[in-house]
């Protein structure tokens, strides 16, 4: 077979159910259900924390072939699998994970990219622990769920780095029409991913010099190397996606000239990139930084390779991170990595409301950072010239849940104390980017700047204007963005049949 029919959507369909489901059957067989809940879920190998803390390599090593097949014969492969319907993209874990255990590889691949472009990815960030593994039959049992997440990446990465991408280009029908899609992001690469697929000549139009959103500018490579956002992004213009950087719609072209110049549907993916600040006295000193800017100048910019890159990172000795998400965990991270003595989390609620990856808390814990709940910084010090010196924070208690349904948390009279601080970073938040969508007249916008849109196919208050991801949610996940991608796909189909 070919290798590129592989990667069409209803292979399933064409491969024969009867056949699939004796296969399956007979590979169950071969491992009793009774031994399979034996093995133990693999741990993913590490660099240990104190080499870790030394470079920006990846933390996370990545499965051996070995470890891999035996990890899928954890699946029981069972008829109600929880885990495809934790997922938003609907992958179709158990028969991914069972190819995996017969060992043909490119099957288990191709499985994954009918729903997924983005697997070496989303197998590295995604809270597995809270969507498909939490889902994951093997819970009932009492045992720990199938690592899921390690195996997407698993199979995702044994392929690229064996035959880098060996796929012939997808098949664009100039005819079917032309998609605009801004940003990107993993919402944009989704969306135009799957239209390519159809057959739509799909641009997506990045403002920034490399794309991949927060990808290529928020996460940082030890928990994404750029090889591999590389390696998948040119999956996606293997379909026939043209991706064109430093293009700011908006600015460089409006979206009218873009009518003008014949795309007749649009896809807003432009991300929640613009950041929160606490406003209160002294965050304008030299030395407090947003989350968005400091990790921006290390992943974007290199600054962790100055002078051989231009932008420096700020140097500092002890640094606050304010935030508890995963934002949070990657600017602390990095500025241990960078050479700070002593790097604290002030989170002001306590350890089980974090909303950062497990994995993350955890990476972080390991490597020394120090994690200060139910704290807040009321003020930022400076000294004579306008650095930051240091801060006073305030101590806080939980009281009734807020419109959150997270306790709220409330300020302990009289708790305020002092520490020293040479560079804080506010992580705490972002809201949707509002440079475009302020912009175009008509297009109808939420509270917080994010576009209002339908939830079952992501169309805005504007005919032919779709929206999704951070620019429709605030800051989330890169699995829902891509959801938002795929169902947006759906519909510009639809809706470009009916034109
Ligand atoms: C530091 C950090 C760590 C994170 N870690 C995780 C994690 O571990 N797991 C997880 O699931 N999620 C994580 N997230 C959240 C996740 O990355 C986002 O939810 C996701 O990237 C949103 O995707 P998106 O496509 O909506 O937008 P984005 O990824 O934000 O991409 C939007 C793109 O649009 C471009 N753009 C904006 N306006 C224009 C314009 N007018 N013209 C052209 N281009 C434009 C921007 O330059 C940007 O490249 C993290 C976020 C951050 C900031």
């Amino acid at each position: 077979m070919k290798k590129t029919e592989l990667f069409e959507p209803g292979l399933t369909e064409r491969l024969s159910r009867e056949r699939e489901k004796d296969w399956r059957k007979n590979l169950r067989r071969e491992i009793s259900a009774q031994k399979r809940l034996t093995i133990p879920r693999h741990k993913m190998p590490e660099q240990p924390p104190a080499q870790r803390i030394r470079n920006f390599l990846e933390v996370n090593l990545g499965y051996s072939l070995e470890m891999a097949k035996e990890e899928a014969q954890r699946c029981l492969d069972c008829g109600n699998p929880g885990c495809v319907a934790g997922c938003p993209v609907a992958i179709d874990i158990p028969t991914f994970i069972k190819y995996i255990e017969a060992g043909e590889l490119d099957k288990a691949l191709d499985k994954i990219r009918e729903t997924n472009g983005l697997p070496a990815i989303c197998g590295r960030v995604c809270p597995q622990e809270v969507q498909c593994e939490k889902n994951c039959n093997l819970v009932k049992a009492g045992k720990e769920p199938v690592a899921i997440g390690h195996l997407e990446r698993f199979v995702a990465d044994y392929l690229s780095l064996r035959s880098e991408l060996n796929i012939e280009p997808g098949c664009v029908n100039s005819s079917r029409g032309k998609i605009a899609v801004v940003g990107s992001g993993p919402s944009g690469l989704t969306v135009a991913a799957d239209l390519a697929r159809l057959g739509y000549q799909v641009t997506v139009f990045e403002a920034l010099h490399v794309p991949g959103g927060v990808l290529a500018y928020g996460i940082p490579e030890f928990r994404l190397p750029r090889e591999i956002l590389h390696s998948e992004i040119n999956f996606i213009r293997s379909l026939g996606v043209e991706i064109k950087t430093n293009f700011i719609v908006g600015k460089t072209a409006s979206p009218s000239d873009l009518r003008e110049a014949g795309y007749s549907a649009f896809f807003l993916g432009t991300g929640a990139g613009l950041p929160g600040f606490m406003n209160i006295p002294g965050e304008n000193l030299l030395g407090v930084y947003s989350a968005n800017e400091y990790l921006t100048r290390v992943n974007l910019m290199k600054a962790f390779r100055f002078p051989d890159f231009d932008t420096p990172a700020p140097a500092a000795r002890k640094v606050a991170v304010i935030g508890g998400g995963n934002v949070a965990m990657d600017a602390v991270r990095t500025a241990l990595r960078l050479g700070a003595a002593e790097a604290v989390i002030y989170y002001r609620r306590s350890r089980a409301e974090m909303p950062a990856r497990v994995e993350e808390i955890r990476h972080a814990e390991e490597e020394g950072v120090v994690f200060n709940f139910l704290t807040v910084p009321v003020r930022f010090l400076g000294d004579e010239k306008g650095r930051l010196r240091g801060m006073v924070l305030q101590r806080l208690t939980l009281g009734e849940p807020d419109a959150s349904g997270r306790p709220r948390p409330v300020p302990v009279p009289g708790s305020e104390f002092e520490v020293e601080v040479d560079l804080a970073v506010v992580a705490i938040g972002q809201s949707p980017n509002p440079l475009l969508v302020k912009q175009v007249d008509g297009l109808k916008l939420g509270r917080w700047g994010n576009v209002e849109v339908d939830s079952e196919t992501m169309a805005s208050s504007l005919p032919g204007v779709y929206a999704g991801g951070d620019a429709v949610r605030g800051g989330a996940t890169v699995i829902l963005a891509m959801g938002d991608g795929r169902r947006a796909a759906k519909a510009i189909d639809k809706f470009l049949r009916k034109c």
